[in-house]
Parts: structure tokens; sequence; C-alpha cells
């Protein structure tokens, strides 16, 4: 039995790497919203953590990730805005404290 690989055009093949991040999906269909932080703005999409099932603002601005497209029906994948979000704070404490 082999794994199914999953592999993004452009990333031929690299092996995972120690410090690949933790990856959440984000279905096609999800509608891309803006980061309230005073000082943000990104693009985020809000999904269930595919391990808590709370919501999570996921973000696509760095190396690796994928933004999904309902057109053509892409799932993408991101990282928490909780780790790259410069107005993290305004998530709550809660939020902070499980980051740790
Ligand atoms: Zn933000």
């Amino acid at each position: 039995m082999k794994a199914r690989e999953y592999r993004q055009p452009g990333e031929p093949g690299a092996p995972t790497t120690p410090n690949e991040p933790t990856w959440i999906p984000i279905p096609a269909l999800t509608a891309p919203e803006l980061c309230t932080g005073p000082t943000c703005g990104a693009t985020i999409y809000k999904v269930p953590h595919p391990k808590t099932g709370n919501t999570v603002p996921v973000s696509c601005a760095v190396e690796g990730a994928v933004v999904p497209d309902p057109l053509e029906d892409i799932q993408g994948r991101g990282i928490s805005h909780f780790i790259d979000c410069p107005d993290r704070d305004q998530f709550g404490r809660g939020a902070r404290e499980k980051l740790r």
C-alpha cells in the first residue's frame, strides 16, 4: 500500500521538510474575507480546523499555500492566520493560549 501523494503544480516532488507548516485545507467554495485587524487586512478564509472543529482564519500568504478556486474546484490550503497576523491579539487570549 502506498500513501496517496499530495503534490502541487510547481512543487516537483519536493520531500516534506521538518519545517513544513501545519496546512489547513480550504474547501474550494470558501469565500475570501479580509482580516479585521487594524493594520493587517490580509485575505483570509474562515474554515473549521481539521483537528479541533473550531472555525479558524486561514492565511494563504505563505510559500506553498494554495488559494482555493471555486471555478476550477481547487481545494486550497493555508496556515492558521493566528500565526502570521500582526494583529493576532484581536483574536482573543483564548486563541493565543492554544498556540503555545
Ligand atoms: Zn490578520
